[in-house]
């Protein structure tokens, strides 16, 4: 591929005994569209957060741009262009829409005068931009997730990572979502989708990689791949 924005080379994490990622090896080329899947379990968000800086991996090397990101903060990370958005979405409940979107921004080299733009061309960007006075409270389940994203893109990153913000949505709804991350990625901007939204997955990725137990398994053209033994019996058997 042409040189890639990250790589991560050997990649290994451990929770006490228990060894969560084994030695991944992942790139990803400037504006890609990344799927990866795998079974509840094997290590998917793991990785978002070993690359994210959650915290810390067990051995190997990651280069984003070019540079380490060894010693940086998740938001350090995020305002180098690597920003993820979690499984879960933790909205800060007292706060508006505009107003979560505009939290990391504090973090930000970004001009106080410049916030309410930049979080303004966040919420339109993912179709928000009507709901910005509103509470998390009343969103629906999509405008949740549409609020994590809009967070997420608020660094302006380079690379997105989408942590399965498609779970349990409905198939209007996860056309919806599939759309704002294509557009997205049309901008620019490179895109990890991680989902077992298996039509939303084959839509959107270029190439796919598939986790099981902690170790890449299969890795290429998105058809390929989910046609490999290991996978159909690993991951679509399940
Ligand atoms: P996936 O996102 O693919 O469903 P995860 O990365 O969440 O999988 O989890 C991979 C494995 O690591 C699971 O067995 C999970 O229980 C374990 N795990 C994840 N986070 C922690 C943690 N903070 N402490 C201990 N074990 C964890
Ligand atoms: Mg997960």
């Amino acid at each position: 591929m042409t040189r890639p924005i990250l790589s991560a080379r050997g990649l290994g994490k451990r929770f006490g005994g228990f060894t969560a990622l084994d030695g991944i090896d992942i790139d990803v080329a400037p504006g890609e569209r990344l799927g990866l899947i795998g079974p509840n379990g094997s290590g998917k968000s793991t990785f978002v957060n070993c690359l994210a800086g959650e915290f810390p991996r067990h051995g190997g090397t990651v280069s984003f741009l070019g540079q380490p990101l060894d010693g940086l903060k998740p938001h350090a990370r995020a305002w180098r262009g690597l920003s993820r958005t979690f499984q879960l979405p933790r909205p800060f409940g007292s706060l508006s829409v505009a107003q979560n979107v505009a939290v990391p921004l504090r973090f930000a080299p970004v001009r106080p005068d410049d916030v309410a733009a930049r979080v303004q061309d966040c919420l339109t960007r993912v179709g928000m931009a009507d709901k910005a006075d509103a509470m998390p409270a009343n969103l629906t389940q999509v405008d949740l997730r549409k609020l994590e994203l809009a967070r997420a893109l608020a660094p302006a990153p380079q690379l997105l990572i989408a942590d399965e913000v498609m779970a349990g949505l409905s198939h209007s709804e996860v056309d919806q979502i599939l759309d704002l991350l294509l557009e997205l990625n049309a901008g620019g901007t490179a895109i990890i989708m991680i989902e077992h939204v298996m039509r939303a997955v084959t839509a959107f990725s270029q190439r796919l990689a598939v986790f099981v137990a902690g170790r890449k398994v299969a890795e290429g053209e998105p058809q390929a791949v989910l046609a490999t033994p290991e996978v159909e019996a690993a991951y679509l058997g399940t």
